[in-house]
């Protein structure tokens, strides 16, 4: 049986896709590899590109501090991964045809993780796990059953899928006001799942 450190292994040499070209390092994921709660985000920056860990940077630091407020728990309780594993030069916006490369890596992260709630941080995770091409804004506020396994084994209502605000966004609008308050509020949503679906 395929284990995630076999994925990791494979994606640290991966060249599916032009990002391969401009990386320092593959960011693949960090934490507890058999954590109930997952978070999703858009792709490696600068910072985490060079220390080879997601959401180390400011963005990161907004998560640790709203993760120990609404949850009481610090990153080492969850996993933590990206839609796309190598850092789109200048910070751009991944392409699609990166996103869909870069795809089955998630997928697989969370088939072996099993995750019984997985947040999504911002526009690219969110519509790449719920496949609508609707913003966070429209789709935020609820939760959704994950239906897109690659065996299906952790499809289904036990699954949950909790979009909310990049942190990078609740950050450009000040740390605070309505983007904060969603952020905080997503998380008290996807805490109430990870109860009503404790292991
Ligand atoms: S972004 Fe994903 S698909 Fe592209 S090279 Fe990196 S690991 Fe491979």
């Amino acid at each position: 049986m395929v284990d995630l450190a076999a994925v990791e292994r494979e994606a640290s040499v991966c060249t599916r896709c032009p990002l391969a070209a401009g990386r320092t390092n593959v960011v693949f994921g960090v934490g507890d590899t058999s954590a109930d709660l997952m978070f999703v985000g858009e792709g490696p920056g600068r910072d985490e590109d060079l220390e080879g860990e997601p959401f180390v940077g400011r963005s990161g630091h907004l998560l640790d501090r709203v993760l120990q407020e609404e949850l009481g728990i610090g990153r080492d309780r969850v996993y933590i991964s990206n839609t796309v594993k190598c850092r789109p030069p200048g910070n751009r916006d991944p392409h699609p045809s990166e996103v869909a490369a870069c795809r089955p890596y998630l997928e697989r992260q969370i088939e072996l993780i099993e995750p019984r709630v997985i947040v999504t941080l911002g526009n690219f995770a969110t519509r790449l796990l719920l496949d609508s091409t609707r913003g966070i804004k429209q789709l935020r506020g609820r939760a959704y059953p994950y239906e897109r396994a690659v065996s299906g084994k952790v499809s289904g209502p036990n699954v949950m899928v909790v979009p909310t605000f990049h942190p990078s966004f609740v950050l450009r609008s000040g740390g605070a006001g309505e983007a904060m308050a969603g952020l905080r509020a997503d998380l008290v949503r996807a805490k109430r799942y990870l109860g009503v679906a404790a292991r």
